[in-house]
């Protein structure tokens, strides 16, 4: 699997988490980096993820993406 930068402007890390914006839900969801990049996800690196502010009225969802969980499945 071929690495993908962090999607911020600038940010030069290499990401490590995927960031989707559920619309219909109004939630911000950070998983695992996804196997396909797809229309409504970012990619982002740790760094950014943990800074990461939901728009106002949105909630955060964080699955288990602390720690080195790897890309086993
Ligand atoms: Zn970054």
């Amino acid at each position: 699997m071929s690495p993908r930068p962090c999607s911020k402007v600038s940010c030069q890390e290499q990401a490590t988490v995927t960031l989707t914006y559920v619309y219909a839900d109004s939630m911000v969801v950070l998983g695992p980096l996804s196997q396909h990049p797809e229309p409504h996800s970012y990619d982002l690196c740790a760094r950014h993820s943990e800074r990461l502010s939901a728009p106002q009225g949105w909630q955060v969802v964080r699955h288990a993406v602390l720690g080195d969980v790897g890309f086993a499945s």
